[in-house]
């Protein structure tokens, strides 16, 4: 994939503003922002109609805003019954070859859940099907990053670590960080500069420069427990330090979209790009 030019701002989805909700408006409505970026949510289901997809295609390139789509919340490619795992196959299959009809650049999932089994049989479980899920997308010349997405509680698999060594072994494979899962997870981590530089330090070490230039993230504000995420909230509801994750993306130079998954929708995305925009590069 061609990585995308600087650092976008995008929307989870249609912004709230948008005075009819469907993905043409919400392309518009972004591009009247002033955002990037927008993610289509299949998280109910993956429905587009080719007519749909192609008129998506063209108001998003007329527009220039880069789509990404994010795959249905039921998907476990760790469930012990084979039909479940066939379906999240499927799910994550039909979310990339819509992406790619609409011309959009990464997909993101959320991968699997742990039940009762050790995270390292899980890891094999949820790596042997993302390489088949790779090679039919390969075979049917669907171009666009597939990504498992940090996630924000513990009974579900997807610790930076565990979506770092997928991206390592599987070839068309990056992570989505999500700060504010990483966050929630950790409960109550990855929230100092320190912390938060560390993220980007380890996806330069073990992925490269590369990884940097085309990063796909997610941001909210965050309610959590000791089981980790517990509910999204907006930012200046949150204990949530984005003033230095801003600083941090500034200092690596991170490149690619980076999403607002706040209820708020648009209006954090454009708090986070104001912030970004006055920001100085402070190292490096
Ligand atoms: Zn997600």
């Amino acid at each position: 994939m061609k990585p995308v030019k600087g650092l976008l701002f995008g929307t989870a989805g249609v912004p709230v503003s948008t005075p009819k909700k469907g993905s043409i408006e919400g392309i518009v409505r972004v591009r009247e922002l002033g955002l990037d970026a927008m993610e289509l949510e299949f998280v109910y289901g993956v429905r587009m109609s080719d007519s749909l997809a192609q008129r998506v295609k063209k108001v998003a390139e007329e527009a220039k805003v880069v789509l990404t789509a994010h795959a249905p919340y039921y998907v476990n490619l760790n469930s012990p019954e084979k039909e479940k795992v066939e379906a999240s196959i499927k799910r994550i299959l039909d979310t990339a070859r819509v992406a790619h009809k609409v011309g959009g650049w990464s997909i993101v999932f959320h991968a699997a859940y742990y039940g009762e089994d050790e995270p390292q049989v899980v890891y094999s479980r949820v790596k042997e099907s993302l390489e088949r899920i790779m090679a039919t997308l390969k075979d049917e010349g669907v171009e666009v990053w597939v990504r498992p997405e940090t996630a924000g509680g513990l009974a579900e698999f997807g610790s930076l670590e565990e979506v770092v060594g997928l991206s390592e072994e599987i070839e068309g494979v990056l992570p989505c960080v999500d700060f504010a899962h990483l966050h929630a997870r950790s409960v109550g981590g990855y929230n100092t500069y320190e912390e938060i530089a560390s993220i980007f330090e380890l996806l330069e070490k073990r992925l490269g420069r590369e990884c940097l230039r085309n990063m796909h993230m997610h941001f909210s504000g965050i309610e959590y427990g000791e089981k980790g995420e517990i509910k999204h909230l907006n930012l200046e509801e949150s204990d949530f330090n984005y003033r230095d994750l801003v600083k941090a993306l500034k200092d690596f130079k991170v490149e690619g979209v980076i999403i607002s998954e706040s209820p708020n929708i648009e209006g954090d995305a454009l708090l986070l790009k104001k912030l970004y925009s006055k920001a100085r590069r402070s190292k490096k």
